[in-house]
C-alpha cells in the first residue's frame, strides 16, 4: 500500500484505512493508497508549520531557488519513470505523460530561477522617512489537486508556493495520486527539508475537506467543480483565508469567415481532443461565422473521424475517461444530446486492441447545436465539441460570453483591429489569437472569472498570489 509523506517520511493513516485505486485503461484495482483522514491531514499541518518557522525561512532566497531548479532537475531525470505512472494512473497516452513531466520540471526550472527575483519597492513618503515593500510568504499553503493533469498541477501549485517561502500540504486526488508520491521521494533526495512538502491521499469529503477548513492553513489552492470550489470557499472564509480556485470553463474557438483554416481546424480539434476533453480549458465549443459554418464544420468532421481513442500503448490520439463515475457522467450527457434530438456530425473510432473494461469514450461532433441546448452551455470534461453559428463581431462576443463561465478563448481571424477588438471583449483569463493552449505555457499568467474561479496561477503573477506584502515605515530624522 502507498503510504502518506509527512514530515519527510512515509507513515500509514492513522486509521490504517486504505482505498483501491483502479485502471482507467482497464477498470482492474492495480493499487492502493492510505486514506488520510483528519487526524492525518492535522499531522501534515503541524510539520509544515514547523518547516516554516525552521532551516526553511532562513534559507536565502537563492538557496532555495537553486534547490528548485534541483529538483526540476531530477523530474527531468526521471522522466520515463514519472511519464509511465503517470499514463498507468491517468490512462492517458504516453506523448501527453510524458509532456506533463516536462511540464512538471519547467515549473521548478521557472519558479526556481525566479525565487530571488522578486524584487521589493521604495516608496518616497515624507521627508525622513524610508518606506519597504517587502514580499513575505503566507506561511502554511493547502493544494487541492484534481485528477486531470495531477503532475502539471502539482508543479503549478506548489513551484510558486515554495519559491516564496511557503510550505505545502497536498490533497491529490484519490483517482490519480501516484506522481505526486514518486514527487515527493525525488523532491527530498534533492533535499527538500523536512516537512516543506506533505502529500495527504484520500477522499475529497475527508482528507481535502479537512485540509480547507484547519484552521492553521494560511492560504488554500483548488482545481476542480465549481460544487467543491464553493465548499472550499466558504471554508476559506470561515477561517478568513485567501483561496485561488480554478473551476473550469466552456471555452469558445471563434472562426471568423476571414480565418486560415488549414491553421485552425487541426488546432482547434487538438483542443477538446487533448486528455480526452478533461481539460478545465479544452476549447469545447467552436462558435463559427455562419457563411463558413459549412466548411468549417465540413474539415471538423473529416478531422474528427480520423481519432482514435485507446490505452497508452495504442496508437491513438487520446486515452479513456479517468473513472467510471466520469465515464458514466460523459456517456449520460452524450446521451441526453442523443435523445434531445441531436445528430453527431462524426465521432473518433476505438484503436485496436482495446482493453474490454477500460472507460473509453469516442470523440463526438454536434451541431448546429441550439444556443439554449446543455451542451451549449455546460461543462461535459469529455471529448464532446459543440459547433454553433454565429452572425457577426458582437453576435459571437455576446456568444462567447453567454455561459456561467469565463477561462481561456481562442479567436481565428487574419483581421488584426478585430484580433485586437474581441480579445479585450472577451470575458476570461487567457485569449489566444490564431493559436490555441490549452493548459500550456508555464510562464502565462493563467485563471478565470466568475464559476471559472478567481486568482491567478503560472507566471510572476503566481509569486504575487502565494505571497503576502509588508510596508515597513522607517523614521530617520
Ligand atoms: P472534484 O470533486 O471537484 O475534485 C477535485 C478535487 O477536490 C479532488 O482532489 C477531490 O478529492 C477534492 N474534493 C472533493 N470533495 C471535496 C471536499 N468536500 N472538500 C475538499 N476537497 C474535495 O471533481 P470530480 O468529482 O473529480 O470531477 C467532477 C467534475 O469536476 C468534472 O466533471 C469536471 O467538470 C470538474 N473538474 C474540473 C477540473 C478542472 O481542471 N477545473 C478538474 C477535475 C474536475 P477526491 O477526488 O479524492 O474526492
Ligand atoms: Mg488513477
Amino acid at each position: 500500500m502507498e503510504k502518506l509523506f509527512i514530515d519527510g517520511k512515509w507513515v500509514v493513516a492513522v486509521s490504517g484505512d486504505s482505498i483501491p485505486v483502479y485502471s482507467p485503461i482497464t477498470g482492474d484495482s492495480f493499487a492502493t493508497i492510505s486514506r488520510g483522514k483528519e487526524e492525518d491531514v492535522d499531522l501534515a499541518v503541524k510539520a509544515a508549520r514547523t518547516a516554516v518557522k525552521g532551516e526553511w525561512s532562513k534559507l536565502a532566497a537563492t538557496d532555495r531557488g537553486r534547490l528548485l531548479m534541483k529538483i526540476g532537475q531530477s523530474v527531468l531525470d526521471h522522466l520515463d519513470e514519472l511519464a509511465e505512472i503517470e499514463a498507468k494512473d491517468t490512462g492517458k497516452p504516453m506523448s501527453l505523460a510524458r509532456k506533463d513531466i516536462q511540464a512538471l520540471a519547467r515549473y521548478f526550472e521557472f519558479y526556481g530561477s525566479a525565487a530571488d527575483k522578486v524584487h521589493g519597492q521604495v516608496i518616497p513618503y515624507m521627508t525622513g522617512y524610508a518606506v519597504d515593500i517587502i514580499r513575505e510568504p503566507y506561511g502554511v499553503v493547502g493544494h487541492i489537486i484534481p485528477w486531470n493533469y495531477p503532475a502539471q498541477m502539482l508543479g503549478r501549485t506548489i513551484a510558486p508556493a515554495l519559491a516564496m517561502g511557503n510550505a505545502s500540504v497536498v490533497k491529490p486526488a484519490e483517482d490519480a495520486c501516484m506522481t505526486s508520491l514518486r514527487f515527493a521521494e525525488l523532491a527530498t533526495e534533492a533535499g527538500l527539508p523536512s516537512g516543506v512538502l506533505n502529500i495527504v491521499t484520500g477522499y475529497g469529503y475527508e482528507a481535502g475537506s479537512a485540509l480547507s477548513s484547519h484552521p492553521d492553513v494560511n492560504m488554500i489552492t483548488f482545481t476542480g467543480s465549481p460544487q467543491v470550489g464553493t465548499l472550499i470557499q466558504a471554508a476559506a472564509a470561515q477561517n478568513h483565508v485567501k483561496c485561488v480556485l480554478e473551476l473550469g470553463g466552456k471555452c469558445p474557438q471563434l472562426v471568423f469567415n476571414d480565418a486560415d483554416l488549414d491553421k485552425a481546424v487541426p488546432a482547434i480539434v487538438g483542443a477538446i481532443v487533448q486528455n480526452s476533453g478533461q481539460t478545465c480549458s479544452a476549447g469545447s465549443r467552436v462558435l463559427i461565422q455562419e457563411d463558413i459554418y459549412d466548411e468549417v464544420i465540413t474539415r471538423v468532421a473529416e478531422q474528427f473521424k480520423t481519432l482514435r481513442v485507446g490505452s497508452p500503448e495504442s496508437a491513438s490520439d487520446c486515452g479513456p475517461i479517468i473513472t467510471h463515475a466520469q465515464f458514466k457522467r460523459v456517456q449520460e450527457f452524450i446521451d441526453d444530446c442523443l435523445a434531445s434530438g441531436l445528430t453527431p456530425l462524426a465521432e473518433g473510432k476505438y484503436a485496436n486492441n482495446l482493453p474490454e473494461n477500460g472507460y473509453y469514450i469516442k470523440p463526438t461532433l454536434f451541431g448546429p447545436v441550439p444556443r439554449d441546448h446543455r451542451l451549449a452551455k455546460e461543462e461535459v470534461f469529455g471529448p464532446v465539441l459543440a459547433a454553433i453559428p454565429f452572425k457577426d463581431e458582437d453576435d459571437a462576443v455576446a456568444l462567447a460570453n453567454g455561459t456561467d463561465y469565463g477561462l481561456v478563448a481562442s479567436v481565428w481571424t487574419e483581421n488584426g483591429a478585430r484580433q485586437q477588438r474581441i480579445a479585450r471583449k472577451i470575458e476570461g483569463g487567457q485569449v489566444f489569437i490564431n493559436c490555441y493552449g490549452a493548459g500550456g505555457g508555464v510562464e502565462l499568467p493563467f485563471g478565470g472569472v466568475r464559476k471559472s474561479g478567481h486568482g491567478r496561477e503560472k507566471g510572476f503573477l503566481a509569486l504575487e498570489e502565494f505571497s503576502l506584502t509588508k510596508t515597513i515605515v522607517h523614521h530617520y530624522e
